[in-house]
């Protein structure tokens, strides 16, 4: 590992606080050192307040920020004096901790410091820096680790046995650092947890996180235990969807909501899923104690969700029962799946939280795998793990998050989702939360929405192994299907019957109506496994009701369509899977609509454009968001009683009316 320090980059930030932005980020920007708002820093000023009273100010990390991103406002400015003296208390709680330090910071709007902050202010150094570094956790959670920590680390470092984080950590280091710190001193080593450096400059401060994390990653290429390589994984050939639909749908019922499940089968993961010992290595813990927010204490080994469900229950009982406490249970989801034929499965209720998960695992994998190569993986007692599982401060931090959006956990498939009303269907579902799989034949497809729950797949709806290939593609990355919009379809020339070949016929058939079929055919298994019940929409056209001259395949096939919609809302209704169609008109804004056509046509009846758009009964345009919106409220719980339903969206028209 080696310093990232640059003198230029660093000129760009300015004072003392400006510096400490730098080297935090710094850190955060090596995810082998802190991921997603694990560790924290800290800088100590002093400043002169409004009434000319001069004070030193702690300025730590405030919670919700991550290092990688954090600015001068992400550090929160709190009053040493009170620290310091909090520090010598025997006991404080969560909540009494919380409210001395949101009483003392001298910024009102500053955000809550972070949960390190006496234990910061206790360490007498300007910078104060603290990971969860791989390499250390590798070294510290094999066997002989506390040994191993202190030949490495002599005197460099003040040993700290494991302690709760918090205030009994702080209190633990105010009482005995003094007595144990030497001249070359330069950090903590905290066992099972992270290391701290300390230094009178950002830059030392760092620099010296950088040597402490180098002489355990040293150790470890000395031992062989430092490269890890993976046998490549062969392909998964045979079909799944419908066993990971099955599996989600368990998962979904156990948490008590839709989650996501999203498959990870590489080299890493599958080389690690098939290991021998992968019992004995995973079923031990976290490698440092607050990944258990985000990935539980344990992955789920194979398929059965109900076990480890049972296994979660029962771990809560017996630790309520130890620490006497009133708590309540989180779901018993697990959150990691190991699987000898899947490789990894990340469960989580969007996929924001999967990707966080995600990296953590598969940092977990590689400290285990460093660890079992020194000897033997051995994680922290599950008694520490659920104390910081159930923290009332991690508790907080998990609640303070805002009410989950209407689809959250959801997936839905849109089919011609890269333009027009496709795409607007695709956009009002992700706005309300749905992960969202894209299927058109336009190659931008995988460009459509760059986030990460969208899914864009390049196919042509006309060829039914496209269809299949894309069911599946999509259940392997999001876990299921909640939500089936048939939208794509082709609109002809106007031909009038007496000139209408059979091929022209067939072609509009085929993209219209065949492909429909085979997608309700086979969505209908997947459907029947949506935790809050399926659903269908389709995009028909006011051509159902009121059809027109020269469009007679047109017409015929959204007919069809719209007469298979309502026999499958028949056939379903037992099933709870909810069918649904909507009949848009005159939506301008989609690509078959150039400038120049829509002139033209306006030219044709005598009308400016803007009377040709408007031409209907509310005289107002109807736009391809119009009818995105429309789908995605009738996927929702407004319509939870409506099914077979016909819905114009098209300004009202008098032959429909
Ligand atoms: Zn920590």
């Amino acid at each position: 590992m080696e310093s990232l320090w640059n003198d230029s980059e660093a000129e760009a930030f300015q004072g003392d606080l400006g510096l400490r932005v730098y080297t935090s980020r710094l850190l955060g920007r090596d995810k082998t050192l802190v991921m997603h708002g694990g560790g924290n820093t800290s800088v100590k000023l002093r400043e002169t307040s409004l009434t000319g009273k001069e004070e030193d100010i702690l300025y730590v990390k405030g919670s919700g920020w991550d290092l990688e991103t954090i600015a001068e406002a992400g550090f929160s400015p709190v009053k040493m004096a009170p620290l310091l003296e909090l520090a010598k208390l025997a006991a404080l709680s969560d909540a009494q901790m919380a409210n001395e330090l949101r009483c003392n910071l001298t910024r009102a709007d500053a955000p809550m410091p972070s949960v390190e902050a006496i234990l910061h202010a206790v360490l007498p150094y300007k910078y104060v820096d603290h990971t969860h570094a791989d390499a250390f956790i590798a070294v510290s959670n094999s066997p002989d680790g506390e040994h191993v920590i202190r030949e490495l680390y002599g005197d460099l470092v003040v040993v700290v046995p494991y302690i709760m984080p918090g205030f009994k950590l702080a209190h633990l280091v105010a009482q005995t650092f003094p007595t144990h710190v030497k001249k070359q001193t330069i950090g903590l080593a905290l066992l099972h947890h992270g290391l701290f450096s300390f230094g009178q400059t950002a830059k030392e401060s760092y620099e010296r996180m950088i040597d402490l994390v180098n002489r355990a990653e040293q150790y470890l290429q000395q031992h062989n235990a430092w490269h890890i390589a993976f046998p490549a994984a062969p392909p998964l050939t045979e079909t799944v969807a419908l066993e990971i639909a099955r599996v989600r749908k368990q998962l979904s019922d156990i948490a008590g909501y839709p989650m996501l499940l999203h498959m990870q089968r590489d080299d890493q993961t599958l080389a690690f899923a098939t290991r021998a010992d992968l019992r004995a290595v995973s079923q031990q813990g976290p490698a440092t104690p607050d990944h258990v927010l985000r990935t539980k204490r344990l992955p789920l080994v194979g398929r059965d969700v109900h076990s480890f469900a049972a296994a979660y229950k029962q771990y809560f009982d017996h630790h309520v029962f130890r620490t006497r406490q009133h708590l309540t249970m989180l779901d018993a989801a697990p959150r990691v799946i190991l699987d000898e034929e899947w490789g990894m499965s990340l469960v989580g209720r969007s996929m924001k939280d999967i990707a966080i998960t995600n990296e953590i695992y598969r940092h977990t994998i590689d400290i285990i795998l460093r660890a079992t190569a020194l000897g033997g993986w051995t994680a922290l007692a599950d008694g520490d793990i659920f104390d910081v599982e159930y923290w009332d401060l991690e508790q907080a931090k998990l609640n303070s998050a805002a009410q989950p959006p209407m689809f959250a956990g959801e997936i839905a498939l849109v089919t011609g989702a890269a333009s027009g009303i496709g795409r607007a269907c695709a956009e009002s579902l992700l706005a309300r939360g749905a992960a969202v799989v894209g299927v058109d034949i336009n190659p931008a497809i995988g460009e459509t929405f760059k986030r990460p729950d969208f899914l864009g797949i390049q196919g042509d709806v006309g060829d039914e192994n496209a269809l299949l290939g894309a069911l599946e593609a999509g259940v392997r990355h999001f876990g299921g299907l909640d939500m089936l919009i048939l939208n794509a379809g082709v609109f002809p020339n106007s031909t009038p019957i007496d000139m209408l070949t059979l091929a022209d016929w067939d072609r509009v058939m085929r993209v219209n109506l065949d492909a429909n079929l085979v997608l309700l055919r086979e969505a209908h298994a997947l459907l029947k496994l949506a935790p809050n019940n399926g659903r269908v929409v389709i995009v028909a056209s006011k051509n159902v009701p009121a059809p027109g001259k020269g469009q007679a395949a047109y017409s015929a096939s959204k007919a069809a369509l719209t007469q298979m919609g309502r026999v499958a809302a028949l056939e379903w209704g037992a099933d709870h899977i909810r069918v649904n169609i909507v009949h848009p008109n005159m939506v301008f804004d989609t690509a078959l609509w150039t400038p120049e056509l829509l002139h033209e046509r306006a030219k044709s009846y005598g009308m400016t454009v803007h009377h040709y758009k408007t031409n209907n009964v509310l005289h107002s345009e109807v736009h391809s968001h119009d009818v995105g919106e429309v789908v995605a409220e009738l996927c929702g719980p407004r319509f939870a009683k409506t099914t077979g339903a016909q819905i114009p969206i098209d300004g009202g028209n008098e032959r429909v009316i």
